[in-house]
């Protein structure tokens, strides 16, 4: 197919504006699936993920499209991951296509989602096309979302394409649209070859799967390919493309989607961003933009049952064939047992792959609280990263703690900047600079400290903005801060996993917060528990749980003795869900809530 004839495009939209909808109709409208195989095709999906425990991600499809003058068009629709937390995956998505469309709700109008879409796909110099759906509900008002598109967004309003992912109304004229409005891609088919990732997945049968876009030259099956981040060779054993069933093809040319399948072992080894290239004949340099997937947040994860660890270690070896960000290794902690210290690349990340662990492998689990990585630099001259408060050195070798700052970049209205500003305020952040961008809106950029900005930074930010805040973040290094390590003692014993890392200015407030929750949480034991917040060898903040002894079965006087086993029994069980520090038996919800302090 020449290139000429080949669109590549994605379609982005505010959650719930009809993304899904119009892109089943859009596959039905071309032939890509019957009604009856689209259901199908659905059904198939989830089984796959039921049978091997993987998530079949990408509903990137290649389409093909008669126009009214008989030509046919190759369509490639590239699905972009839905939430903006997977904003690295988006940008590359993005990166392999010429245009959007830009989907809004005829009766919800503009929303934050649309206007951080409508930015990220300017920013991959996309071509945008307006899209506006559901226009078949009574509510919907398609002139009033016309003029928000050229006064919020800076788009002809007026060139909006009127469709209803429902009924199939506009649809024809969409595809026009996309044919005349979206430029053909460009790249040279004799040039060595450059292909990027934009998405990968791990399949139980193949290995990894990569979804590419074919930047220019020309890969064929039986090829030698090299990564050029990766820095792997692998030999191309399968090549095609997804319609959305998947279709074998002899080769993929420059401007043309499609998967590539080369026995490589874990996406950690093709992850999305890198560029492809052939052994023989490699590119001078690889595509623009590459991102290794690092993690940026700690914490250790423990089975609240021990005879769990093996069956944990083998779950996490299972997602992390499909995840390139997660890391795991042992960890050992007095209090909590064996488990491992694991990476993500952010809250949302860690949630994610926690609840896949809870459900897909039904393990019970006990999480420590999340920290980054601080940097130790020793009265010895050394320094040492520290991805655990329990293994931080001890405050008295240490000479500065530096911990890691962001610079972060937010795009807000202009009527939200002063909330805005402010949280970063309240964060410890330094302001940079503010630029004022087209329309009514502002790009704020801060000096954050990573702490300060991984934990609940993004929900505030929403919140405060009404939604229309938008977040993107880069490293900008270590510098000293003012932290220290706090530590809980519960009669003079350290619990490893309750120890965190916090600036000197919060450390009393949340020290004390701590405590009193333990002495909530901590039942009365048969002697008194002192609980304790200290700072090295300096006590913070202190509780007591006062000693008392325990009889279930004291009001059970009488001989109704199956009623005093039962109880008993009981008791029994719920020991099980405590755990032991020095003499003392601490419940696990203790630590849970805990850690959901802060
Ligand atoms: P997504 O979150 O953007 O993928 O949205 P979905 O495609 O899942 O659609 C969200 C909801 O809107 C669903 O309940 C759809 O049935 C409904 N919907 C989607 N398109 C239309 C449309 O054109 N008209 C009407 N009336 N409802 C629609
Ligand atoms: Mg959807």
């Amino acid at each position: 197919m020449t290139a000429r004839r080949i669109r590549n495009f994605s379609i982005i939209a505010h959650i719930d504006h009809g993304k899904s909808t119009l892109a089943d109709r859009i596959l039905q409208h071309t032939g890509a699936l019957t009604e009856r195989e689209m259901k199908e095709q659905v059904l198939d999906q989830m089984e796959l993920e039921r049978e091997r425990g993987i998530t079949i991600k990408s509903q990137t499809a290649r389409l093909t499209y008669h126009d009214e003058a008989g030509r046919a068009w190759v369509l490639n629709l590239i699905d972009t991951p839905g939430h903006v937390d997977f904003g690295y995956e988006v940008s590359r998505s993005l990166a392999a296509c010429e245009g959007a469309l830009l989907l809004v709700d005829a009766s919800q109008g503009v929303q934050a989602q649309t206007v951080a879409n409508a930015y990220l796909a300017l920013e991959h110099d996309l071509t945008i096309v307006p899209v506006i759906n559901k226009i078949d509900l009574p509510g919907a008002d398609p002139e009033h979302v016309k003029q928000q598109f050229t006064d919020i967004i800076g788009l002809p309003g007026e060139e909006a394409v009127l469709v209803s992912g429902k009924t199939g109304m506009g649809i024809p004229a969409l595809l026009h649209a996309v044919t005349t409005r979206i430029p053909p891609p460009r790249g040279d088919k004799d040039a060595p070859l450059r292909a990027l990732i934009f998405d990968s997945w791990f399949d139980a049968y193949r290995g990894v799967v990569a979804l590419v876009r074919v930047k220019q030259g020309c890969l064929a099956t039986g090829d030698t390919i090299a990564l050029m981040h990766g820095g792997g060779t692998f030999r191309v054993t399968e090549l095609g493309t997804f319609t959305p069933k998947p279709l074998a093809l002899p080769r993929l040319s420059a401007g043309e989607v499609g998967f590539v399948v080369a026995g490589v072992k874990a996406v950690h080894d093709a992850q999305v961003g890198d560029t492809i290239t052939h052994a023989h004949r490699p590119a001078t340099a690889p595509l623009a933009g590459f991102r290794k997937a690092k993690p940026m947040v700690f914490a250790g994860i423990f089975p609240t049952d021990n005879a769990h660890y093996e069956p944990l270690r083998d779950a996490l070896d299972k997602l992390a064939l499909n995840d390139a960000a997660l890391t795991f290794e042992p960890e050992t902690s007095a209090a909590l047992g064996h488990g491992f210290r694991c990476g993500f690349l952010g809250l949302l990340h860690m949630e994610i792959v926690q609840e896949r662990l809870e459900r897909e492998f039904d393990l019970d689990l006990l999480m420590t609280a999340p920290t980054v990585v601080y940097r130790a630099h020793l009265h010895a001259g050394e320094a040492v990263d520290v991805d655990n408060p329990a293994r931080m050195p001890d405050p008295t070798a240490i000479a500065h703690l530096d911990e890691p700052f962001i610079q972060a970049s937010i795009h807000t209205p202009s009527s939200f900047l002063g909330p805005v500003i402010a949280l970063c305020e309240e964060r410890r952040g330094r302001q940079l600079r503010i630029d004022y961008t087209a329309g009514e809106h502002a790009t704020v950029i801060y000096h954050l400290p990573m702490a300060e900005v991984v934990f609940d930074f993004f929900d505030k930010l929403k919140s405060r903005s009404k939604g229309y805040a938008t977040l993107d973040y880069e490293p900008a290094g270590y510098e000293p801060s003012n932290l220290v390590k706090i530590d809980i003692l519960l009669n003079g014993q350290g619990v490893d996993a309750l120890s965190l890392v916090t600036h000197r200015d919060t450390a009393y407030p949340r020290g004390r917060a701590m405590c009193e929750k333990l002495r909530e949480l901590i039942p009365r034991q048969q002697f008194a528990v002192a609980i304790q917040a200290a700072i090295g060898a300096k006590i913070i903040a202190r509780e007591t749980v006062p000693a008392l002894r325990k009889d279930v079965t004291a009001k059970c006087y009488g001989g109704d003795i199956t009623r005093k086993r039962k109880l008993l029994e009981k008791q029994k069980k719920g020991k099980k869900r405590m755990r032991q520090v020095g003499r003392v038996e601490v419940p696990q919800s203790a630590f849970l809530s805990v850690l959901k302090l802060s």
